[in-house]
């Protein structure tokens, strides 16, 4: 395998969305393939038809394209070791599950499900691990079925499932990337169904088939998958091929250093991006999860091309990794922080679109829409938003007028005279030529000082009316912002709406 040119694969199975885990083993693949100049492959194992989800195929395929991982080679885009979905490569599975019968690797098995279970429990009253009792094993391969009497049961149409012999008295050990050297013994393997009584094969069959045909030569995969190894290397030893390169990557867990569950919050990758979460944050953390930089590196933002750069399996650890939801809202705020305002208004102007296709706006449209006005947005709100939608939802007064207004915060802060004061105060506003934020700040505390009040007298009345809420940016630049017409407006209706409540 000296010098070969490295292939790696992402093979999920199409049973519905995208688990994070699953993001990780995909990006994992992705990132090392593209930092050896090697080649990212999509395989879809659909071989469990039962669990099979219409649609789910080019759902996955979109999400991971989504977070920028897109395959050199997949059923959309196709390649020269296809065709990439297992459900179309039946044939090349039964010729090889012929060529394991033939040389005595792999048998006929009747047995139906009533009686494997009742084995299972017999072996599990007698403190065994469950494992098949090789009834059905041939006489030729040192069981006690005659010949004979399995082809009898063929040509009756007895339905069967085909498996694989695993070998007595051997071990298997193989060397994991991740983990350093693991053994097992064959005694712990079972006689792993090789081909399922619908004419499908195994994950573990076909996944083998397809890695070999497919020239890979690094495994790349979560840990759950460790205890199928000796299976697999078996297979690949009947058939005298050479195994690639694995590594299998640490757990997922929970905050409580659980495994990680739909219990303790989202798992699809979907959920995470209707949320709004931004594709750059999420690939930032999921990179984060088993793999660091090393020592020495204080670095935690980074991007695709720098993941590509910076990224090795030797620095993927063993320990489980903590999958924590503050971590991910600490790198969602560190992307919106640091996104140029023309990449931020490519993604807000698409949302206060559809939000002015539903809502009523009494602000011009073109002025609102504009990115003069809407990079103003940004600058006040970039510190303050935690999701890049909220520029338009968490700041929806910029666009649209309060439809109601913080009622605790109106108990607080509205005097027996405050209407009154702020009717004159419209009266200043209104005069003032440039409505900037130094100016309406000039004449706030022109007028309150006189009268002996602090600017706060009027300046929270003046927040609350202008934007329904008691929190936001500056109020000044705020009020520059919305506009002297807007402001004004607002004004007026407000405190027709709003009254002391003594
Ligand atoms: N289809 C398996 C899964 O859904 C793939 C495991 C592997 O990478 O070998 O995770």
């Amino acid at each position: 395998m000296v010098g070969k040119r490295v292939r790696t694969r992402f093979a999920p199975s199409p049973t519905g969305y995208l688990h994070v885990g699953g993001l990780r083993t995909a990006l994992y693949n992705y990132l090392f393939a593209k930092k050896m100049n090697g080649t990212f492959v999509i395989r879809i194992e659909d071989t469990d038809q039962t669990r099979k989800v219409e649609g789910a195929q080019k759902d996955l395929i979109k999400t991971l394209e989504w977070a920028g991982i897109i395959a050199d080679e997949s059923p959309e885009h196709g390649g020269d070791f296809g065709p990439y979905v297992q459900s179309e490569r039946l044939d090349i599975y039964d010729k090889y599950c012929r060529q394991l019968l033939e040389d005595n690797h792999a048998y006929y098995c009747f047995a139906t499900h009533e009686e494997l279970e009742e084995n299972r429990q017999l072996q599990i009253k007698q403190g065994l691990q469950p494992k098949y009792n090789r009834k059905w094993l041939p006489e030729e391969m040192g069981g006690s079925v005659p010949s004979s009497q399995i082809k009898k049961k063929l040509d009756e149409g007895v339905p069967y499932v085909i498996r694989m012999k695993v070998p007595d008295y051997v071990s298997v050990w193989f060397e994991d990337i991740i983990r350093g050297p693991v053994e097992f013994d064959s005694a712990t393997i079972d006689d792993q169904v090789l081909m399922k009584s619908d004419g499908f094969p195994t994950y573990h069959f076909a996944s083998v088939i397809d890695d070999h045909l497919m020239d890979f030569t690094h495994i790349i995969r979560g840990e759950e998958w460790l205890p199928s190894m000796p299976k697999h290397l078996l297979l690949y030893e009947f058939f005298g091929w050479e195994p690639p390169k694995v590594a299998h990557l640490p757990l997922l867990l929970n905050p409580d250093r659980s495994k990680l569950s739909k219990r303790q919050g989202d798992v699809a990758v979907e959920d995470y991006v209707r949320k709004g979460y931004s594709n750059d944050a999420i690939v930032n953390f999921v990179a984060m999860l088993g793999w660091n930089e090393g020592e020495g590196s204080e670095q935690e933002v980074y991007s695709m091309d720098q993941l590509v750069e910076k990224f090795s399996l030797e620095r993927v650890g063993k320990a489980g990794a903590v999958f924590n939801v503050d971590k991910l809202n600490w790198l969602e705020k560190q992307y919106i922080k640091s996104r140029s305002s023309e990449d931020l208004i490519a993604v807000i102007k698409p949302i206060l679109l559809g939000e002015l296709e539903k809502k009523e706006s009494l602000m011009p449209r073109e002025i609102i829409t504009s990115d003069a006005y809407l990079s103003q947005v940004i600058e006040l709100m970039r510190e303050r938003v935690g999701f890049e939608h909220e520029f338009v939802t968490f700041s929806s007064y910029f666009y649209f007028e309060p439809d109601s207004y913080d009622e605790e915060a109106v108990k607080k802060r509205w005097a027996a005279d405050t209407n009154a004061l702020l009717r004159d105060f419209v009266l200043i506003l209104e005069s003032l030529e440039e409505f900037s934020a130094e100016n309406i700040e000039a004449s706030l505390k022109e007028f309150v000082a006189p009268k002996g009040l602090k600017a706060a007298y009027l300046i929270h009345p003046l927040r609350i009316l202008s934007s329904g809420v008691s929190f936001g940016p500056s109020l000044y630049h705020m009020l520059e912002v919305l506009g002297k017409e807007t402001v004004l407006r607002r004004i007026v209706k407000g405190i027709e709406k709003i009254s002391f409540q003594g």
